[in-house]
């Protein structure tokens, strides 16, 4: 860097500036963040005010945005498109208050103060209340023609509301895509392995900028005005915000949250407002917009090179940050999920310090192309985790320092086997019974309803004991006495002023309900074990089909197969969970402690008499749950539907049935009633 000389520095930031520009305006793909852009461009703007003589023409302090790219027809703008003054801090704006009211001798001049909504600015022009071109603001004189992706904006009009159109109405604004959009798309594109946009702004720009329009039309994008540029034939108010609302009347989207008022505190309370709500707004903003409301106090300030003099924009904290990446940790979350963390060097982000970042997955670090020593962007928005965003590529100036990132083969926390799935994004630790990332869940699932059915055994009383380290495996729940848990609550200060009798009589029933839970049945031990993705119907499709849980623990990926609605995925979790030998160790200490069930007749060769018909179930079955019922149903090849089409071939109805009872009577579909599939299914 050429810090002490001031042409050399100069010619450096002019350079560097200019191809981040043409990354962000051109390319739709920046590779710095927004904030690094904004430093060195304040860096070159207070060099080029200290040394005037060396203002080089091609500086980005000149000029707006980027050359309009060839692919697109040119729209020559008659009123050029700029941009604004930025600011980015409370003494930035006093100067700019003051500023408006010296120059215009007014002591208290009115403001209009706005949300800079963060996308890509549009110019559309109507003629006689029709929309007839639309362009980007492209260098401010010459934009790109994008009509026809505007046209399929689903909040422009193509037609101005009014009986009596001007003759010529140029409307400007931002093009965004709404968060929740942004949200959507990228999940998806991530899924499919597509494109994933790093935040609203390049999502809005890569997508309003596509030669094809019928890919703008699938993106979630939307139009607020914001601003007039040619306006002929009209009758126009005489301030800025009385403008905005006469295009709204024309049914133009405006945003709601423009207000207007005088002097400082105004201006500042709008900005503290906005910046509190920032969040939960459904679109992303950068900042405020402060404006001058006068129309002719805004022709007597006039504009310099760039922006108007009358307007500032007023920024937010970024949301977007340069760091290191100086590690990689992983961690084991409640279901066995692997998630490598991101280990950065300190950085302030939106608001705060923040030192790690989720990288999500496997693909995410390819996809990413991250390694240990990058430089990267982190992305901090609400309460969304951080993010990695992007790796700055051109940072990687010392290969030797780089390191790739490792996905461990064993869990961090327990050193089971970490298992990945063929098309699952996420690698899980398989020693689901063991690992102590995933033992609560594993214990509150045990003893659920469903599951060993064990009453008293709340979540609280699990999470007490097991934080207390009373508990920690499955199996300790056998081998919990009265006295231990008794003994635990009585020195439990919060439990002091309870009755020492009823805590008894609690603490005895709980442990007579273990006990009693240890007579179940092979379906509910297996569903019991959290196996990923056995449910009750699959446990019960598993204890049917092999009988026993020697069987089921000791059957092949292929003869898992072969059960009803196991399918690859759910075979490997199987097979992935009985090959770990600390889930055994469990098993066996499980049954040890006196855990029995009969074993099942194998259905192996059942007939498949409801094959080719479809069920749906409605109401409450007394004698079975729904799932069971499911499970019966499947077994002898049926489907089961959630809801009643022409397709269906019989409602099975038990108490209180809903609206597909009554759909089922309308188109004439055969109803069953408990007694009747009881009988069906035996
Ligand atoms: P700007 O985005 O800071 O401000 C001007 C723009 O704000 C207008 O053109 C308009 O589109 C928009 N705007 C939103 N709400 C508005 C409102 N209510 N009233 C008026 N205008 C409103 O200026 P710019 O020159 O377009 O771009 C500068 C920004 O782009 C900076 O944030 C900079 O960091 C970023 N940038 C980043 C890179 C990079 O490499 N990351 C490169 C170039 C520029």
């Amino acid at each position: 860097m050429n810090r002490e000389d001031p042409a050399l520095r100069i010619t450096e930031l002019v350079d560097l500036l200019n191809r981040y520009a043409e990354e962000y305006y051109v390319y739709d793909s920046p590779t710095v963040p927004d904030a690094e852009y904004d430093r060195l461009f304040h860096e070159l703007r207070t060099l080029e005010d200290q040394y005037p003589e060396l203002i080089n023409p091609s500086s980005p302090t000149r000029r707006v945005g980027g050359t309009p790219l060839s692919q697109f027809e040119k729209v020559v703008l008659e009123v050029p498109m700029l941009s604004l003054d930025d600011i980015f801090s409370d003494g930035e704006l006093v100067q700019f208050v003051n500023r408006a009211s010296e120059e215009n001798g007014i002591s208290d001049p009115e403001f209009s103060c706005e949300v800079k909504l963060d996308g890509l600015a549009c110019s559309i022009l109507y003629e006689n209340g029709e929309l007839v071109r639309a362009s980007t603001r492209g260098d401010g004189l010459i934009g790109e023609d994008i009509t026809l992706n505007v046209k399929t904006i689903r909040n422009v009009p193509l037609r101005l509301k009014t009986d009596n159109p001007p003759s010529r109405l140029e409307v400007r604004g931002e093009v965004v895509m709404p968060k929740s959009g942004f949200e959507k798309m990228n999940q998806e594109a991530r899924a499919a392995g597509k494109k994933v946009f790093a935040n609203p702004r390049n999502a809005a720009a890569g997508s309003l900028r596509q030669k094809d329009p019928k890919i703008t039309a699938r993106r979630p994008l939307i139009f607020n005005c914001y601003a007039l540029g040619i306006a002929e034939g009209a009758d126009l108010p005489d301030n800025h915000y009385e403008r905005l609302r006469y295009v709204a009347s024309l049914g133009i989207p405006v945003n709601q949250e423009t207000k207007t008022g005088r002097g400082i505190s105004f201006c500042r309370e709008f900005y503290n407002d906005i910046l509190e709500r920032r969040d939960s707004l459904p679109y992303e903003i950068d900042g405020v917009v402060i404006k001058v409301n006068s129309i002719d106090i805004q022709e007597s300030m006039g504009f310099v090179t760039r922006s108007p003099r009358w307007a500032v924009a007023y920024k937010f904290p970024a949301r977007e940050e340069m760091t290191k990446l100086i590690d990689v940790s992983f961690q084991v979350g409640r279901t066995g999920a692997v998630t490598p963390v991101a280990v950065l060097e300190p950085v302030y982000v939106s608001g705060v310090t923040v030192s790690n970042a989720t990288l999500h997955n496997e693909n995410e670090i390819r996809r990413l192309d991250v390694m240990i020593g990058d430089t990267v962007i982190i992305r901090r928005a609400g309460d969304v985790i951080p993010q990695i965003v992007d790796v700055v590529k051109a940072r990687r100036e010392n290969a030797s320092e780089l390191k790739a990132v490792v996905f461990p083969d064993v869990c961090p926390v327990c050193g089971s086997r970490i298992e990945r799935i063929e098309g699952e994004a996420v690698a899980r630790c398989s020693g689901g019974l063991f690992c102590p990332a995933q033992n609560k869940e594993a214990l509150k699932h045990f003893v659920s309803r469903g599951a060993m059915n064990i009453e008293g055994f709340g979540d609280r009383i699990i999470e007490e004991l097991y934080d207390n380290k009373i508990i920690r495996h499955l199996s300790d729940i056998y081998k919990l006495t009265a006295d231990t848990i008794f003994d635990f609550y009585k020195n439990q200060s919060r439990f002091k002023d309870m009755k020492t009798a009823d805590d008894s009589l609690l603490v005895n029933k709980l442990i007579e309900s273990i006990d009693k839970s240890k007579k179940t049945t092979l379906p509910r031990f297996i569903y019991a074990l959290g196996i990923r993705e056995v449910g009750e119907a699959t446990a019960l499709s598993l204890a049917r089909y092999f009988g026993t849980f020697d069987a089921i623990r000791g059957a092949t990926f292929d003869e898992l197969k072969k059960v009803e609605d196991i399918g690859d995925v759910v075979a490997q979790h199987i097979t992935g969970f009985f090959a770990e030998e600390h889930n055994n160790n469990i098993i066996e200490e499980l049954i040890s402690s006196g855990i029995v069930w009969d074993d099942m007749p194998k259905n192996e060769g059942v007939e498949q008499k409801f094959s080719g018909m479809t069920f749906v179930i409605t109401g409450t079955l007394a004698s079975m749950g729904r799932n069971e019922a499911k499970a019966r149903l499947q077994e002898l090849g049926a489907k089961v539907a959630g809801s009643v089409s022409s397709k269906t071939s019989g409602v099975i109805f038990g108490s209180e049935p809903g609206s597909k009872y009554t759909k089922a009577k309308e188109l004439g579909i055969r109803l069953i009633s408990e007694d009747e599939f009881l009988e069906l299914i035996r």
